[in-house]
Formats: structure tokens, C-alpha cells, sequence
């Protein structure tokens, strides 16, 4: 399995990053793609890359959350860091109305320039939107190409929120919310719609650790290691085959990141 978006630059990882990438292994999941939301992040996600090669990759990228800290020079910095070969996809970019933490229009700005970079570099987005699905959808239309190569990371969206993604090409990443019974009434409806060659699956840890692990194992700290508790609760909605699952998801995350490294 491949997990396509796990923050392991988060500080709750600094103390035991060894283990957990042993745990990850140990359950199967073989590659991560580390997730990165802004310029100073991405060069972390480098190196730690470059410590464990083979087994975590990254992205590079500014988060919306962090469009007004970007500065002049993101650009060219983010130009550069794509350059290196384990860097895999650019974001987490996109827009972010829940909290606003940088006003729409720097938002927008920044996710355009990183859409540009990408197209230009042939490199797949890793894009995150929160409350903010009609602008976001209007901002990968204004794309030259009618088709945008790339996830919609963490998707929680409803059926027609989903068919606008899926219409421009976009492969769609599952987390753990879909096991957050107070939060995924739209997600188990559109899951059914989401077809096998589009689907992803991340952790997103150490975030949205699945509920039913969480009162377990008496922990809320995400890891990779829990990627196939996502893969399980997809096949069991969809009325498929863990394997099946499995199979098609480790597929499509090679085809949508991996294709240039192989
Ligand atoms: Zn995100």
C-alpha cells in the first residue's frame, strides 16, 4: 500500500520517527508520500526524504492557510525544490474558507502560481479545499488542459461535489474521516460513485486518527501503519474485496505519482 499524505514533519513525530516508518513497513504499506504546506516545510519533506529514500517521498508546496507568509521569492524557491526527485506532487495547495487564515484572493494568488509551476513541470497537485468548492473548481477550470492531473486530498464532499472533481480528472483521496460517524454522512453516499481507478487512500496523520482505533488503541495520533483500517471500511461500503481495494488504490497512487520515477 502507499500512503499518498501523512505529516510527518509534525512535532509529535520528532521523538520516534524511526519506529513509526517501522510499524508503517510492517504493515504493508511500503511507500509515503510526506505532505508539505509551506516553503520552509517542503525543505524538511526533502531531506527526510532524502534520510529515508525509497520509503518516504514528498510534496512541495504552499498550504492556503499559509498563502499570505509566502513571500516574493515562493516561486522560485518551490521552481527549485521540485527539481528534486523525490519530490513527487506540488501542494497541499488550494483554498481554505473555513478558517480564512489568509484572505481569499491571496489564497487564490498562490494556488495559481503553484498550478503553473505544476503544469509546467508536469507534476500532479496535491490539492486541499475546505468550504470553498466552487472557486476551487473554477480556478483548475481556468487550466489550459481540461484535464488536471492530481488528487483532491482528504475529499468529504457530497455527490455533486464529487462529480465536479472526478469531471476534471482528479483521482480522490479517502482518510479516516470516512470513519467519523458524526462527520461522514456526504462521504458514504458519494463513496459509492467514486470508481476504482480513481481512488486513493492516506492517513493524513497525525490527524484524523479513525475513531473506532482511536477508543482501542488509546491513542489520537494518526500513523501510517493505520492505512489498511481506511482501506477496510472503503471495501466494506463499497462491497468489495480488501484485496481489491488494496490492488487498485497502490495502482492508481503509481500512476499518478510515481510514473516519472520508475
Ligand atoms: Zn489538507
Amino acid at each position: 500500500m502507499i500512503d499518498i499524505g501523512a505529516n510527518l514533519t509534525h512535532k509529535s513525530f520528532d521523538h520516534d520517527l524511526d519506529d513509526v516508518i517501522k510499524r508503517s513497513l510492517d504493515a504493508g504499506v511500503e511507500k509515503i508520500i510526506v505532505t508539505a504546506s509551506s516553503i520552509s516545510e517542503s525543505k524538511r519533506v526533502a531531506a527526510m526524504t532524502k534520510q529515508y529514500s525509497g520509503i518516504l517521498w514528498g510534496t512541495a508546496g504552499v498550504h492556503p492557510h499559509n498563502a499570505k507568509e509566502a513571500g516574493d521569492l515562493f516561486a522560485e524557491t518551490l521552481d527549485e525544490l521540485i527539481q528534486n526527485e523525490n519530490i513527487v506532487a506540488v501542494g497541499e495547495c488550494g483554498l481554505d474558507y473555513f478558517r480564512n487564515l489568509s484572505e481569499p484572493r491571496e489564497q487564490q494568488k498562490i494556488f495559481r502560481i503553484q498550478l503553473q509551476i505544476a503544469t509546467k513541470n508536469s507534476l500532479p497537485v496535491f490539492l486541499h479545499q475546505r468550504d470553498a468548492h466552487n472557486d476551487f473548481i473554477g480556478i483548475l477550470k481556468e487550466n489550459e488542459s481540461s484535464v488536471i492531473d492530481g488528487v483532491a486530498h482528504c475529499f468529504t464532499g457530497n455527490k455533486k461535489q464529487l462529480k465536479a472533481c472526478l469531471d476534471i480528472g482528479l483521482y480522490i483521496g479517502i482518510t479516516g474521516w470516512l470513519c467519523d460517524p458524526r462527520r461522514n454522512q456526504d462521504l458514504i453516499d458519494s463513496i459509492h460513485y467514486i470508481p476504482m481507478d480513481k481512488l486513493l487512500i492516506e492517513t493524513d496523520s497525525p490527524y484524523l486518527m479513525p475513531k473506532a482505533l482511536e477508543k482501542e488503541l488509546k491513542t489520537r495520533r494518526n500513523e501510517p501503519c493505520f492505512l489498511p483500517h481506511i482501506a477496510q471500511a472503503i471495501a466494506e461500503l463499497k462491497k468489495l474485496d480488501l484485496g481489491e481495494v488494496m490492488l487498485n488504490t497502490y495502482q492508481n497512487s503509481e500512476r499518478l505519482f510515481f510514473k516519472q520515477t520508475q
